[in-house]
C-alpha cells in the first residue's frame, strides 16, 4: 500500500501514461500501470508531472513592498536601490516575516518549492537578515530556502558592508554574496570579489555574487569572478547572477572570457524579466535587451539557470512567483523558441537550477524525495507556452496545494461547449 500515485503522468523526459507511486516522503517506482493501492491517488491524464519549480535568485526581504515608502519613478536600478535604502532603516521583523511569508503562500500555489533569496546585509541592525533566518525555519516543510548575504550597497562602499556581512554569515547565512559592480570603482569592485571569494573558502560556503549587472561593455568583474573561483578552487560552487553586461561586451572579448567561465564552471544566473526590464535604460534606439548570451553559454556547457529576482518590490511592479512566466519571457529575450530550445529553457528551471542550489534527491526517478507539481499542460513546451494552472503541488508525499483546471465555458451555436486550453490546442507537429 502506497501513501499516494500519481496515475497516467507525462513526464519532462517524453514518456508518457507513467504512474508515479510515493510512500515516506520518497518516489518508490515509476512505471506505467502500477497495480497497487494508495491511500490517495491523483488523475494526471494529459497532464504534466514535472519535478518543482525551483528560483535559484529572489530577493525576499523586498517582496510585496511595492509602493513602500514610494513607487520607482524613473523605474531604474538606481533609484530602486534608493527607494529600498529609504524603506530599509523603517521596516520591522515582523513586517518582513509577514511578507516573506505571503510570499511563500503563493509560491506554493505556482509548485515553486526552492528559493535561493539574497538578503541584504547593508544595515548593520541586520533586521532583514534576522527575519529571513525565521522565515526560513518557519516555511521549512514546504519550501526550502537558501539565503546569501547580500551586501546591496557595497560591501567596501556602505559603512559597515564588511562587518555586516561577516556577521549574518556567523549567525547562520548559507552563502557569500557580492555586488562588485556597484563597488565605488572598478579596482574596488575586483578587491571585493576576491576579499569575498576568500571568506567562502574559508568557511567552505558558496558564492552568489550580484555580478556586472550593468550595461557597460568594458565591466570585467565576471573574469575576476571566474579567475578568483579557480584560484581558490571553488569550481562548481560560484554562481554569477545576472551578467548582463556580457550582452554588450565586444564579441572578441566574450570569446575569451566564455572558456574562462567554463573552467571555473560558473553557475550562471540570468533574471529575463527584470533584466529586459532595467537594462537598456541609457539607450534611445536600438535599445539592447540587457540579458546575458544564454545560448552560447549553454552552448559552451555552462549551467544556465533563470530566476525571478523581484516581485512587486522598488525594482518589479510585475511579478506573480510564476516561474513558468519567466521561461517564457526567456525564450523570448534569448530567441529560443525551437523545441530544442525550449526544452532547455525548461530544464533551467527545474533541473540546473536544481544544479546550482546544490539539490539532493531532486527529480522523479526512483529514490527521489517525493517533491512534484502536476500541471494543466500536456509536456513542457505547452506548460511553457500556457503557463497552466497547477492542479496538485507534492511536497514529500504530502499534497500543499491545489488548483482547479482553468476550463473556458462557450455559448455559441454550433461550437463546442468548453475549452481546456491544457489539450484542446496542442500542435499535432512537436
Ligand atoms: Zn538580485
Amino acid at each position: 500500500m502506497f501513501d499516494l500515485i500519481v496515475r497516467n503522468a507525462n513526464l519532462p523526459d517524453g514518456r508518457k501514461g507513467i504512474d508515479i507511486a510515493i510512500k515516506d516522503g520518497k518516489i518508490v517506482t515509476v512505471e506505467a500501470s502500477i497495480a497497487a493501492e494508495a491511500k490517495e491517488q491523483i488523475d494526471a491524464t494529459n497532464r504534466l508531472a514535472s519535478p518543482p519549480f525551483i528560483d535559484p535568485h529572489f530577493h525576499m526581504d523586498a517582496t510585496l513592498s511595492l509602493g513602500l515608502p514610494r513607487m520607482n519613478v524613473s523605474g531604474t536600478l538606481l533609484e530602486g536601490i534608493a527607494l529600498w535604502g529609504e524603506l530599509r532603516p523603517i521596516v520591522t521583523k515582523e513586517e518582513v516575516v509577514e511578507r516573506a511569508l505571503r510570499y511563500c503562500d503563493l509560491a506554493v500555489t505556482q509548485g515553486l518549492l526552492f528559493i535561493r533569496s539574497h538578503v541584504d546585509t547593508s544595515d548593520p541592525k541586520l533586521v532583514t537578515v534576522e527575519a529571513l533566518l525565521e522565515v526560513k525555519e518557519k516555511v521549512k516543510p514546504y519550501i526550502d530556502l537558501q539565503l546569501v548575504a547580500f551586501p546591496q550597497d557595497g560591501y567596501y562602499r556602505a559603512k559597515d558592508g564588511v562587518t555586516s556581512l561577516t556577521r549574518a554569515l556567523d549567525m547562520g547565512v548559507d552563502i557569500v554574496g557580492g555586488i562588485p559592480h556597484f563597488e565605488r570603482t572598478m579596482d574596488e569592485g575586483r578587491a571585493s570579489v576576491e576579499a569575498l571569494c576568500r571568506i567562502a573558502a574559508d568557511r567552505g560556503l558558496p558564492v552568489d555574487m550580484h555580478c556586472d549587472e550593468t550595461d557597460d561593455p568594458m565591466s570585467r568583474h565576471v573574469e575576476t569572478l571566474a579567475a578568483e573561483t579557480i584560484r581558490f578552487g571553488l569550481q562548481g560552487r560560484v554562481a554569477g547572477s545576472h551578467l548582463t553586461s556580457m550582452h554588450s561586451m565586444d564579441n572578441y572579448y566574450v570569446s575569451k572570457l566564455i572558456p574562462l567561465m567554463a573552467e571555473a564552471k560558473i553557475n550562471v544566473i540570468p533574471n529575463p524579466l527584470i533584466n529586459i526590464m532595467l537594462q537598456g535604460r541609457h539607450d534611445t534606439y536600438p535599445k539592447r535587451r540587457g540579458m546575458t548570451r544564454v545560448r552560447e553559454l549553454m552552448d559552451a556547457g555552462l549551467n544556465v539557470s533563470f530566476g525571478h529576482d523581484c516581485v512587486m518590490d522598488p525594482w518589479y511592479s510585475m511579478g506573480s512567483g510564476d516561474m513558468l512566466e519567466v521561461g517564457h519571457m526567456a525564450i523570448h529575450v534569448a530567441q529560443m523558441a525551437g523545441i530544442e530550445d525550449k526544452k532547455k529553457i525548461f530544464d533551467a528551471l527545474t533541473v540546473n537550477s536544481a544544479r546550482t542550489l546544490g539539490l539532493e534527491g531532486y527529480g522523479l526517478e526512483k529514490g527521489c524525495n517525493a517533491d512534484l507539481v502536476v500541471l494543466q499542460a500536456v509536456d513542457t513546451l505547452e506548460a511553457l507556452r500556457l503557463k497552466p494552472n497547477r492542479l496538485a503541488v507534492i511536497k514529500r508525499g504530502k499534497v500543499v496545494a491545489r488548483s482547479a483546471p482553468r476550463i473556458g465555458e462557450l455559448f455559441l451555436d454550433g461550437r463546442p461547449s468548453r475549452i481546456d486550453g491544457g489539450v484542446d490546442y496542442v500542435p499535432i507537429q512537436k
